[in-house]
């Protein structure tokens, strides 16, 4: 990205705050005025004292003019005190609230795309959030630097470059011609910067993730004491980054070096060509003074050219990332929009094929019936494909090729937001808010009466227990236990109340009581609803008057329990396995011994 396409994405940020701008500007003129008055002053100041010491009474007359020239000066050092105060708080009002804008655009837009932005692997969570964070602080450290910072020392530069020509041609070209040697200096130095930034903010990512996996997989690491392996990957990381920074300072000290003694010698310059000037008689003795003053005045914004370039580079280098993620509009959640005044339910899926972004293929040529009104189970192996059906049916992902009907309307064709608003989903961890258990229920339907959450409670078979808890509905509902979190997220769905529900494996984190406890308000919940259910679980599979088993992204059978049993293919395969796995022989003894 060039600098140019940088300001122009920045440009519509900026324009809200027109007014504030202007009054940076004018101020920023104003001051950088104020700044060469010093100069003239000093010039003046020599001069006078040049001619009053060949008076026979100096003391007097320099008192007088000394006492004139300091109140001058610190009149003149209290209003540009103001100025800067005014100029550096309303750039920096003026960062504040860009940055507020990028945050909060930021989010709306990464909240607008599809499910496969968030699975694709470079938007884990730990990536996306630093490629946000970087971009943001580094956008509006430019708009402060080009504010604040840039914008004041060039008209600087400026005023006193052209006090300068005005003072004299020569030494106005002197002063001149070092700036594009600085230029090239400063260029050189933010080139060879470039590919060193790349890496760092590769290593930045990399370590923030390594964290929240480590965060992550704890219980883990720490029952398998890999501690040391886990040190090792971090330190291995560390090491590649110091050596990054270190080969960064390096390269910056250089030119660093380079660029002061660059300085230093326009200034010997400079006094040697006004020295010559005052030898030959064309100027006073207070030129010198001036001439000094000026050149710091221009070179002070090109001592600062490093900085600026670096930030510029910053900025370029992290913006491009996160304009990435603030116009991925092919990344947009597409919806239809048909909202058909009834909504039955008949589910169809006509030979879909879906592969995941990463390429796993998981469906292929996938087709099947789910009648509305009944249960419809479906059964296979881990990895057969069970959970993305359920998320084509969400809509969260399209099919590459093949058609998903509901009610003989393509799923594309619907409005996703009233779809979504249609199908209830309860996943085998559901996720549980920051927040009080009231505020997690009402998720399901943000206005509902405390009577109603009270109601889905207990439907879901948790009221009893949160009424135990001191605080009742406002404890807090990350402190519950997985089961007791997991009624909370059904009680959700209850408020909810939508025609179609999405059950994937339910019950399969919960205990044996509270599976029976939520299966009676599963069972509840099922009645004159579409339902799909995806569960290991035999007695929630015989309850489906529907089966569709699915091996290897492939639909094998579908009918009902006892068609397909019969049929002594897979279904016959994975339902006796899972009946043998309950050890069903002992388990009638054991009943069988206590009647
Ligand atoms: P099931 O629900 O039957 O256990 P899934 O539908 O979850 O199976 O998975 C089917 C296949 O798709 C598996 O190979 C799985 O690794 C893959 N898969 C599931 N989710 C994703 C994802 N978000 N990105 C890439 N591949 C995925």
């Amino acid at each position: 990205m060039s600098i140019l396409s940088l300001f122009k994405k920045i440009l519509p940020f900026i324009k809200p705050y027109k007014w504030l701008l202007i009054a940076t500007l004018c101020l920023t003129l104003i001051g950088s005025v104020m700044a060469q008055v010093n100069a003239y002053i000093l010039r003046y100041t020599v001069d006078e004292l040049t001619v009053i010491t060949q008076n026979p009474d100096p003391m007097q007359q320099g008192a007088r003019l000394l006492l004139i020239i300091s109140i001058i000066l610190i009149a003149k050092e209290l209003i540009y005190a103001a100025i800067q105060f005014g100029q550096k708080f309303y750039g920096e009002k003026l960062r504040i609230f860009i940055s507020r804008d990028f945050a909060q655009l930021v989010v709306d837009k990464i909240l607008s795309y599809r499910m496969a932005f968030y699975t694709a692997s470079n938007n884990e969570s730990g990536k996306l959030q630093t490629r946000i964070d970087m971009g943001i602080s580094s956008l509006t450290r430019l708009v402060r630097n080009f504010f604040i910072d840039i914008l004041p020392l060039f008209a600087n530069a400026l005023l006193a470059l052209i006090a300068m020509f005005n003072a004299n041609v020569w030494v106005g070209l002197v002063s001149l011609s070092i700036i594009p040697i600085y230029f090239y200096v400063s260029n050189l130095q933010a080139k060879r910067l470039s590919g060193f930034r790349r890496s760092l903010r590769n290593y930045r990512e990399t370590k923030s993730n390594a964290i929240i996996s480590i965060i992550n997989s704890i219980t883990v690491i720490k029952s398998f004491t890999r501690e040391p392996l886990e040190a090792d990957k971090h330190e291995k990381i560390q090491f590649d980054m110091t050596e990054n920074q270190m080969k960064t300072r390096h390269t910056s000290f250089m030119f660093d070096s380079i660029k002061s003694m660059l300085e230093q010698v326009g200034v010997v310059v400079v006094i040697i060509l006004t020295a010559f000037f005052v030898l030959n008689g064309t100027m006073s003795i207070g030129a010198i003074m001036f001439h000094i003053m000026l050149f710091g005045n221009v070179t002070s914004p090109i001592r600062q050219l490093h900085r600026i370039y670096d930030e510029i580079n910053d900025a370029l280098i992290y913006s491009e990332s996160f304009f990435e993620i603030m116009e991925a509009d092919d990344e947009k959640e597409t919806s239809g929009s048909y909202i058909p005044s009834e909504l039955k339910g008949n589910i169809e899926l006509k030979n879909v094929d879906f592969t995941y972004p990463n390429g796993t293929k998981a469906l292929h040529n996938v087709s099947m019936t789910i009648p509305a009104n009944t249960i419809t189970a479906l059964v296979g192996l881990s990895g057969a494909g069970k959970s993305t059906v359920v998320n084509l049916l969400d809509k969260f992902y399209q099919p590459q090729s093949g058609k998903i009907l509901l009610d003989n309307v393509d799923l594309m064709e619907y409005d996703t937001n009233w779809l979504r608003n249609n199908i209830g989903l309860v996943l085998q961890r559901n996720h549980i808010f920051h927040g009080s258990i009231k505020e997690n229920i009402l998720y399901g339907k943000p206005n509902a009466t405390d009577d109603e959450v009270f109601l889905a409670a207990k439907k879901a078979h948790i009221h009893d227990q949160v009424m135990e808890l001191p605080k009742g509905y406002d404890s807090e509902a990350n402190l519950l236990s997985g089961g007791q979190q997991q009624r909370i997220s059904i009680a959700r769905m209850f408020l909810k109340n939508p025609p179609i529900i999405f059950l994937d494996e339910p019950t399969a984190s919960l205990d044996a009581i509270a599976t029976q406890e939520i299966k009676n308000s599963l069972d509840a919940i099922k009645k004159d609803r579409t339902v799909i259910i995806i569960s290991h679980s035999i007695s929630q599979i015989i309850d489906a008057e529907n089966v569709v088993v699915m091996d290897k992204g492939r639909v094998m059978e579908q009918g009902t329990h006892e068609q397909l049993y019969a049929q002594n293919g897979k279904y016959h395969e994975i339902f006796s396995a899972m009946a043998s796995s309950l050890n069903l022989d002992k388990i009638s003894d054991t009943l069988n011994d206590q009647q």
